[in-house]
């Protein structure tokens, strides 16, 4: 299909901001959608017959089905969501409250299931579609200090992965997206820092020290992102997952081969469990 229904969440800066761009210049239309509409005002005038902004606070019960319904009441299908929304958490596990854990679930994997299940009848009644789930390298590892952002992605790639299979049979796609270090404005002001114990300084320093000094020097073009996306939901078989940048790829490598090896090892013993 040549113009497609596109619909972002997290619009309002970097990869959704570059995924929405991305969409209009390709002639596709686009939902537009982040906490405060105002963010969205200069994406949004841009291409007025091609962009809808809608309010969508992923975290607000509701949000999601009203921004589904204006969509499909102005454009009248979805061809591909982009699952974007989300912030980071830097913190050992004990330097992390709660409330903080929860908040970091509920933006980054509660908010994008909602955000999947208020889309998912559209996908069904169509037969077609893709959903492109925006994780981390920290989805498929974690460091210190990186635990509760890690848990997030986590979660978000376990349903991705059933997600995968439940909808094959509707002819809708489901990919996971690992980026490395882009440069948005994660690392910015909406990075939630952890007050620091000492008793974490040698192992989640190097951490906090990453995640401070990572703004505007991450070496990823948010640019390249959308198309490198377009490209995977383009193949005849499109990827489970889509690692970007070199510090991905390398790490993600480097984790696959540690955990085949230690499945390997362990095998034997592994397999003399049986009742
Ligand atoms: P930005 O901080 O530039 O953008 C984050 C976006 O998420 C903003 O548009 C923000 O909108 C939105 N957002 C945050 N909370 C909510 C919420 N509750 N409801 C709706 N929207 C929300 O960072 P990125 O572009 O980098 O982040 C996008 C995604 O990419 C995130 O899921 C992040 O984890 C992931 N990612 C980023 C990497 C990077 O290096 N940049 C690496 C790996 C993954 P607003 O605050 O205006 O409402």
């Amino acid at each position: 299909m040549s113009q497609q229904v596109w619909f972002v969440t997290g619009a309002s800066s970097g990869f959704g901001e570059a995924f929405a761009r991305y969409a209009i210049a390709q002639g596709h239309k686009v939902v537009v959608t982040a906490r405060s509409l105002d963010k969205l005002a200069a994406i949004a005038a841009k291409a007025p017959d091609q962009v809808l902004a809608q309010p969508l606070d992923v975290t607000k019960a509701g949000d999601a089905e009203a921004a589904v319904k204006a969509t499909l009441d102005r454009f009248g299908r979805i061809d591909v969501l982009i699952n974007n929304a989300g912030f980071g958490v830097v913190g050992a596990v004990e330097e992390t409250p709660m409330n903080e854990l929860r908040a970091q679930m509920e933006t980054n994997f509660f908010g994008a299931v909602a955000v999947i299940q208020a889309t998912l009848p559209t996908f069904r009644a169509q037969r077609s579609g893709a959903i492109v789930n925006i994780s981390s390298l920290g989805g498929q590892l974690s460091l210190p200090g990186f635990g509760a952002y890690s848990a997030s992605k986590f979660a978000l790639e376990g349903v991705s992965e059933a997600l995968v299979a439940e909808m094959a049979p509707f002819g809708v796609k489901v990919l996971i997206v690992e980026p490395g270090s882009f440069r948005t404005n994660l690392a910015g002001g909406a990075m939630r820092h952890m007050p620091a114990l000492d008793a974490y300084a040698e192992t989640v320093g190097a951490t906090r020290d990453f995640a401070h000094a990572m703004h505007d020097n991450q070496p990823g073009d948010p640019a390249k992102v959308a198309p490198a996306v377009a490209k995977a939901l383009a193949a005849d078989v499109t990827p489970l997952r889509l690692q970007l940048g070199a510090d991905a790829v390398d790490m993600v490598r480097t984790h696959a081969q540690k955990l085949l090896a230690d499945l390997e090892a362990w095998a034997p013993v592994a397999l003399d469990t049986a009742l």
